[in-house]
């Protein structure tokens, strides 16, 4: 026996060996592998990262090459300057104001005249003057209005240019309000909006200025050809013709104010109009800002942080704390232009994101305007400068996943450990199979050398009987007739039981070939057991048993009559030498719920309740007293005929009680 096992155990040795090997080898490599992929992956990003970084440095370059292209050296006249500029700057999101100063560095664009320091000298006739001086004269010193009227129509008359005209039709507005003549003073002040809006008197104020309020104030309930004066002056101002000023603001929001309280069937111009005052309100805001700084930034050459780029533009950045925008500036045109720059929206117009296309993983940009260096380090930050122009201007590109390696690590070693825990798992498993399959052979060994030395034993026990009562009939000891009849059939049945034994041996041995023949034919099963029963009647009644027969004997079967004979006959004789103290044996046969039942039940030793599952199994006989003979095959057999009829033996049994054998039949058997 130990003997036997030693080549298992050896085996299970060497295949558990094997497994942990294996499995520390794989594990070992799953780790090795993991913290490649660590590294692998931290170089994978650092290349993606530059790569972006100078993706984004490019679009940026593009973007401001795109501001400063498609402008010529040419253009000198201001006014094709100042167009150029103002288109680029609305086409351009980032843009907020272009500019153009003159060489004193005055602006031109917005055209704002803060204090006039130079006032124009107007010239004017003698007639005029005198003309003048007497209006004047009339109106304040001796409040004789229709007087002064008068004379300011015969300035009128005499006035030779713009600026006589002018101071005519101011003067004679006023005196149309002193006397009432509203519309005679709207006609005047209109005058005045539409033919001399850049006009201005003797303190280089614009006449519009003085004609604007007033026509606002006596045109309450405003007419649509009113409309369309404001509506001028307001593009006149935006496009800087006429000059902005200190008072612009206010004069503006009040025409928007006159302008939205009107009740207007077209809104569309309304809000043209409204969109007109924003326009000029943005100018101002930048004349506000800029106005002392601009100048002295485009004088001041020497200073550091100005980065030239082409056409004659550099780039001043940041301005003194303000790091949001920056200006454009070019001193190549005639006189010195350029753009205000949103630093901001410039950036963020580079944040496309086609920009990450092809790239293995996701990554958020910043930028910080802080300058810091090159880095990259354990959260996979990469700074790095974003353009030659904005120097301190930097680049972040971090992971849009911030967990990216952990996640990634995390992944593979659920991969990993569940393979190899897979893989043990299954090591393990063929082991314990293999195991199993050894000790089962081992089983099998031993039942097959029992079988043989019972078999002998078996083949032994009928061979001496015969042997013994033939040569007592051969050397004539026995004389009486009935002494001799009884020898012979000793002699009949110890042969009977010789063939039962062989026929169960051979059935076996065909069965296990595969090589079992079967001829079913429709048959009386009555009849089969009675044959079975007759078969082993001389043992029923040399043992002195009790054999109750419950047959219907109307049932029929498509059944092999021989095998199934040999099943009753196998189920009978293990009743009859299982039962050693009360002999008595019913057999029924009979049809319940369309089933043919047949049952064999002893009231003998019975079969422990563990041992039920293993008494079919080839060989298997339960541990018993040696003078119960048998092969352990009688039930082997009788299982395997059943099954091959489509049938089902059951049994049940009680130990010191008995046992009962069922075969259930299917009632309307087609069996080939
Ligand atoms: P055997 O040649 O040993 O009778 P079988 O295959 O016919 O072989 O039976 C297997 C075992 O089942 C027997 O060894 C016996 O222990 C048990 N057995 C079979 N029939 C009965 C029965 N009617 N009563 C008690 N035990 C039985």
């Amino acid at each position: 026996m130990n003997q036997q096992l030693k080549p298992a155990s050896r085996l299970s040795v060497v295949f558990i060996l094997v497994v942990v090997l294996s499995g520390s080898i794989l594990t070992y490599f799953s780790i090795n592998n993991i913290s490649n992929q660590k590294v692998l992956t931290e170089k994978r990003i650092l290349e993606e990262q530059r790569e972006l970084s100078v993706r984004y440095s490019e679009v940026l370059e593009k973007q401001i090459e795109n501001v400063i292209a498609g402008f010529t050296n040419e253009i000198s006249p201001v006014n094709l300057l100042k167009d150029s500029l103002v288109k680029k700057a609305t086409e351009t999101d980032f843009i907020i104001h272009p500019f153009i100063l003159n060489n004193n560095g005055d602006f031109i664009y917005p055209n704002f005249r803060g204090i006039p320091e130079n006032i124009h000298i107007q010239k004017v006739s003698g007639r005029f003057k005198s003309a003048f001086s007497e209006g004047e004269k009339a109106e304040f010193a001796e409040n004789n209005w229709p007087a002064a009227r008068e004379n300011y129509l015969q300035c009128l008359r005499v006035s030779t240019g713009k600026y006589d005209s002018a101071k005519a039709l101011n003067a004679l507005g006023r005196i149309s309000i002193k006397l009432k003549e509203v519309e005679n003073a709207i006609q005047k002040y209109n005058a005045i909006c539409l033919n001399y809006s850049d006009v201005p008197d003797e303190n280089g104020i614009p006449y519009v200025y003085y004609a604007l309020p007033r026509l606002l104030k006596i045109t309450a309930a405003g007419s649509e050809k009113q409309l369309s004066v404001f509506e001028f002056c307001l593009e006149h101002m935006e496009k800087g013709i006429i000059p902005l000023n200190f008072n612009t603001e206010e004069l503006v929001a009040q025409i928007v104010e006159w302008v939205q309280r009107m009740q207007l069937n077209n809104p569309e111009r309304k809000s043209q109009i409204i969109q007109l005052g924003d326009n000029i309100r943005k100018q101002l805001d930048f004349i506000n800002n800029f106005k002392d700084e601009l100048p002295k930034l485009v004088a001041n050459e020497g200073i550091n942080n100005r980065f030239p780029v082409a056409n004659g533009f550099k780039i001043i950045n940041p301005l003194p704390e303000n790091e949001q925008e920056c200006f454009f500036i070019s001193t190549e045109f005639a006189t010195p232009a350029g753009f205000l720059i949103n630093r901001k929206k410039l950036l963020e117009t580079v944040l496309h994101p086609d920009l990450q296309n092809g790239f293995e993983f996701d990554y958020a940009v910043e930028f910080p305007t802080r300058y810091s260096p090159v880095t990259t380090g354990q959260n996979l930050i990469y700074s790095s400068q974003l353009s030659p122009y904005f120097p301190e201007q930097t680049i972040q590109i971090k992971p849009g996943n911030e967990n990216l390696i952990s996640d990634l690590i995390q992944r593979r070693s659920w991969i990993y450990g569940i393979s190899t825990v897979l893989l043990l798992v299954a090591m393990v498993l063929g082991v314990v199979l293999i195991v199993r399959d050894i000790a089962r052979e081992k089983r099998v060994a031993q039942l097959q050398s029992d079988f043989i030395s019972n078999v002998t034993h078996e083949l032994k026990t009928p061979l001496t009987s015969i042997s013994m009562f033939a040569e007592s009939m051969l050397l004539k000891r026995v004389k009486k007739e009935s002494d001799k009849d009884e020898y012979l059939s000793i002699i009949l049945k110890e042969s009977d039981r010789l063939k039962r034994m062989i026929n169960n041996i051979l059935e076996f041995s065909k069965m296990e070939k595969g090589k079992s023949e079967y001829h079913f034919a429709d048959t009386n099963l009555a009849s089969i057991l009675k044959a079975a029963i007759g078969e082993l009647n001389y043992w029923f009644d040399t043992d002195g048993f009790e054999v109750l027969t419950e047959l219907d004997n109307q049932i029929s079967a498509n059944v092999d009559f021989e095998k199934m004979k040999q099943v009753f006959e196998n189920l009978l004789n293990n009743a009859i030498k299982y039962s050693p103290q009360t002999k008595k044996i019913t057999i029924r046969l009979y049809v319940n719920t369309d089933k043919i039942r047949i049952e064999i039940e002893d009231r003998g030793i019975g079969i422990p309740e563990k041992e039920l599952s293993h008494i079919f199994e080839k060989f298997y006989r339960i541990n018993q007293k040696e003078s119960i003979s048998g092969t352990g095959l009688g039930l082997t057999v009788v299982k395997e005929i059943v099954e091959a009829h489509d049938g089902e033996i059951i049994v049940t049994s009680k130990v010191g009680e008995g046992s009962k054998f069922s075969i259930i039949l299917k009632r309307q058997t087609e069996l080939e």
